[in-house]
Order: structure tokens, then C-alpha cells, then sequence
């Protein structure tokens, strides 16, 4: 039986969440508004509209090109798909896809799966409109035009991916990238990030550089969760073992996944494939892409996931696996950054948020923007833990009612229920039941080491469990030597 080699291409579409407006139109570019409420008359492909190209958006998919180190255009410029589907109301999406130069070409990306660096090489990045959004329901479809020409930035990727574990690292890769750089919030939960899946098998002992080795692919269309990708990967890989052993063909089609029976179906051969009479868009003209323009994105990059760990690793000493789930979500990463600015030692900074906050975000399943207990927060029970004020089971006793009630630490910080630290005041405590056990000295003085124990417990039932242990023990040692 001939070992095969999986051969794995992926076109990921990424929402680019964060320009105010949309790609072609002066409608706003929000997600958490009532359906139909953001749409301008181009979106709904009236006639007479013109497209306005957004700046912004150009310049946030330039600077993924720069990111992937793609090759950027001398001139920007579109064209249009034409098809007719009621998500596209001017029976055209506006894109990059064959005649002009996208806005980045010919790049390459590393990546970390199992904590090796693998390298995906990118066909190219280009900048489009997305489609309004349709919900199939029992007898109706529900059309909602916000999302239509909201900017989409498609990547398309060589077929460098082996397996599906790589796959999904990639995915979360560029996910923390858009992230990273405010291009997108990349949640897939909303839809945002949307897959095609190209797999095809090949002889694991032919040379791979050689496309003439290279399979036949099959398509799996818009996957919408990495967990999607992962599975439908799997199962092709499966689907294809089986054809290629029996000594069949795999034939070059384009599948969809399907959630609820776990495999891809059929949808079309590519032999028949849709053809879509591209031309470049008239309405928009060529636009050119200045040196300077380039150099002022590219200095406006922002310090990316690999850049933080790099300075979690080398600056904060912190060790590559707690710098890697830090930095594995912004929003984290930035709450850890807060707290450090707030003066919060950074090893305990660290050591709260990857263990207590993180946990906590799971357990309850919410993003860090709705967690109550800022920074700030956490600073009140950092500085009690620090000044004695509260022992480290205390504080995590904080913690938890502070979110729980929503009322900030510092309300269940009090002297009355602190611990003790105070070194006199606990010798004044220590001394008197000294002075009141004899007996229980003798014995300790005569051997009976764990009558120190006793001790211990005595002080505790004197102050309701409130006396620091590490400071008790330090003076019950000393004064039973003056004895
Ligand atoms: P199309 O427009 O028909 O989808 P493209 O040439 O644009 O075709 O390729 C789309 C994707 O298919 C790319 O991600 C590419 O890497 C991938 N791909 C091409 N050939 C193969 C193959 N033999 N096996 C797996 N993926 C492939
Ligand atoms: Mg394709």
C-alpha cells in the first residue's frame, strides 16, 4: 500500500472589523447592530450608485501584505465578479481575484505547530467586499444587507499544509496576526473568519517540489469554525486513502462540509466551474501606491504575538510556555501589559492572569472585555497579598467574591479581617500562651517535636485563623528558645 502525503491549500476569508465604514460605501462597519440598519444605497446595488474606495481599509490590507511579507502593487485597482445571488444585490462582488495585482503577492508566513516552526508560502492576499448574510429557517430566509460590503481580505495559501493540526495552527496564527495588528477581531464566532479547504493526496515518496507529483484536489467550501477546518480535513484525508487504495480516482471537485454528519458532500465537478466574466471595475480608477505611503505603514505596525512573547521571554524572564498563553489572545495580552504598567510584579502579574483569570474566563465562557476585575482590581489584591494584608488563600478568596458580587476587592480587604503580620503583636499573643503551658513545654523541651504543631494550633484558635503562619512560626521558634 503506497504512504500518501497530504497536500493541504487554504483561501481564508477574513471580515476586516476594525474601518469605521465599508470598503465601497459610507455605511458603518459594525457587527452588533439590528439587521439591515448599516446600509447605504450601494449596498443594495441601486443604479446610480458609485463605489468610493475606503483608505483605510486599503491601508490595513497593505499592511497584512507587508505582515506576510508579500510583494505590494505599483497601483491599486479592482474588478468585478459577476454572478447573480440574492447576497449580492448588484449582481457583482468587487474584487482582485485575476487581472490586477492584488494587494500582496508571493509571501510566506512561520508558524508554530507542536512547538516546531513551519513555513507556509502565500499565492497572495487581496482585498474584497463581502456578501449580506442570509439565515435559512424552516420555511423563510431572513437577508441581512450589514454585511454586505463590509471588507473581506482573502488569503490564499500554497499547498504547504500537511495535516490538520497545521492547518488550525496556521488558522489561529493569522488569527492572532489580524488581531495583533488591528485589522480584524478575527472571531469566528461571528462569522468572521471563513475557510475554503483544497486537500489532495500525493506518493510520500515523490518530490513535493514538483507540482506534476501533486494529487488531485478536492474543495471544501466556507468552513466557519477551526474545529470545522480540522474535521473536514480529516475526513477528507480518510475519504481520499479509500478511493486511492482501492485504485480508484479521486476527482477534482468542490464538497461541502457538513456539520451534522461530520463529512463533506458533493456539490459540483470543477469541470463545470461557474465562469464569471471578470473585468476591471470601471468605477474605480487605478490608484497609486506611493513609496512613502508604504514606509508610513510599514513603521506603523504594531508589536505583534511573536514580539510580545519574545519580550515576555527575554525582558520578564517569564518561560516560553507561560509567555505563549499569554500572548495567545490580544485582549489577554493586553490585560497583562495593564497590569504590569500598574507596577504589579511581573511574575505574579503573569501568575494571576494565566492561572486565576484565564480559568475563570473559561469556566464562565466570556471574553476578557466583559471580565469585571480590571487590572486595577487585581492590583488592590496584589498589594494586600504583598503588604501582608492577606494571605495567598484569602486573596484568591477575594478574587472569587469580588467577581461574584461585583464589588471591587478593596471591599473585602479590611484590617479587621487581615491577616497578622504584625511581629509584636503576635509575640504578645505567643508569650501569653507560653505562659500558660508548662506542660506542653516540658514535653516539646524533652523531644516531642510535634508539639510545635500544638502550638501553632493554639495561636490560630487565639486569633480566628488570622495570624501569618510563616511569621508565627518564625517567633514560636525563637521564643520557646529563650524558655
Ligand atoms: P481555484 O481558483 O480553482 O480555487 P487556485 O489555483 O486559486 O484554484 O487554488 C486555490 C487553492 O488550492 C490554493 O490554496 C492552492 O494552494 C490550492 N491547491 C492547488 N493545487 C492543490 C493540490 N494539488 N492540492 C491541494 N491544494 C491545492
Ligand atoms: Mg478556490
Amino acid at each position: 500500500m503506497t504512504k500518501y502525503l497530504a497536500k493541504i491549500g487554504l483561501e481564508m476569508h477574513c471580515e476586516m472589523s476594525e474601518t469605521n465604514t465599508k470598503v465601497f460605501s459610507a455605511a458603518r462597519n459594525s457587527y452588533s447592530e439590528s439587521p439591515n440598519t448599516n446600509v447605504r444605497p450601494l449596498d443594495m446595488g441601486f443604479p446610480g450608485t458609485l463605489p468610493v474606495v475606503n483608505k483605510e481599509a486599503v491601508r490595513l490590507a497593505l499592511m497584512a501584505s507587508m505582515i506576510l511579507n508579500c510583494q505590494q502593487p505599483e497601483y491599486i485597482y479592482f474588478e468585478r465578479k459577476n454572478y447573480y445571488y440574492p447576497d449580492m444585490p448588484k449582481n457583482f462582488q468587487i474584487t482582485q481575484e485575476t487581472k490586477p495585482i492584488p494587494v500582496g503577492i508571493y509571501g510566506k508566513v512561520l508558524y508554530e505547530c507542536d512547538g516546531e516552526i513551519k513555513e507556509v508560502r502565500v499565492n497572495n492576499i487581496h482585498l474584497e467586499e463581502d456578501a449580506a448574510s442570509l439565515d435559512h429557517f424552516y420555511a423563510t430566509s431572513n437577508i441581512d444587507y450589514n454585511r454586505a460590503g463590509v471588507p473581506l481580505l482573502e488569503l490564499v495559501t500554497e499547498p504547504d499544509i500537511h495535516s490538520a493540526k497545521e492547518a488550525v495552527a496556521f488558522l489561529e496564527h493569522m488569527r492572532s496576526v489580524y488581531q495583533y495588528a488591528g485589522i480584524s477581531e478575527a472571531d469566528s464566532k461571528k462569522g468572521q473568519i471563513r475557510c475554503d479547504v483544497n486537500v489532495s493526496l500525493m506518493d510520500a515518496s515523490a518530490d513535493e517540489k514538483d507540482p506534476r507529483n501533486w494529487g488531485v484536489r478536492a474543495e471544501i467550501k466556507n468552513i466557519n469554525s477551526f474545529g470545522g477546518v480540522r474535521d473536514a480535513i480529516n475526513y477528507e484525508i480518510e475519504r481520499q486513502t479509500e478511493i486511492l487504495n482501492n485504485g480508484g480516482e479521486v476527482e477534482q471537485e468542490t464538497r461541502r462540509w457538513d456539520e451534522e454528519s461530520g463529512t463533506t458532500i458533493r456539490m459540483r465537478s470543477k469541470v463545470d466551474a461557474i465562469d464569471y466574466k471578470y473585468f476591471v471595475e470601471p468605477n474605480i480608477p487605478k490608484y497609486k501606491v506611493t513609496k512613502e505611503w508604504l514606509d508610513e505603514i510599514k513603521a506603523s505596525i504594531p508589536e505583534l504575538a511573536m514580539d510580545r512573547k519574545k519580550k515576555y521571554i527575554e525582558e520578564y524572564g517569564l518561560s516560553p510556555y507561560d509567555a505563549g498563553v499569554l500572548v495567545k489572545e490580544k485582549d489577554i495580552s493586553d490585560y497583562f501589559e495593564k497590569c504590569v504598567a500598574l507596577n504589579i510584579d511581573v511574575k505574579q502579574a503573569a501568575n494571576w492572569v494565566s492561572v486565576n483569570v484565564i480559568g475563570e474566563l473559561n469556566k464562565e465562557n466570556i471574553s476578557i472585555k466583559d471580565f469585571y476585575l480590571i487590572p486595577e482590581m487585581l492590583k488592590q489584591i496584589t498589594d494586600a497579598i504583598n503588604s501582608g494584608t492577606l494571605s495567598s488563600k484569602q486573596a484568591k478568596e477575594v478574587f472569587f467574591k469580588a467577581i461574584e458580587e461585583k464589588k471591587e476587592p478593596k471591599n473585602y480587604i479590611s484590617k479587621e479581617n487581615a491577616q497578622i503580620s504584625d511581629r509584636d503583636e503576635l509575640t504578645k499573643i505567643i508569650c501569653e500562651i507560653l505562659d500558660n503551658s508548662s506542660t506542653q513545654i516540658e514535653q516539646y523541651k524533652s523531644g516531642r517535636d510535634n508539639i510545635f504543631d500544638y502550638f501553632v494550633g493554639q495561636v490560630m484558635k487565639n486569633t480566628r485563623g488570622k495570624a501569618n503562619p510563616v511569621i508565627t512560626k518564625e517567633i514560636l521558634h525563637a521564643e520557646l528558645d529563650k524558655r
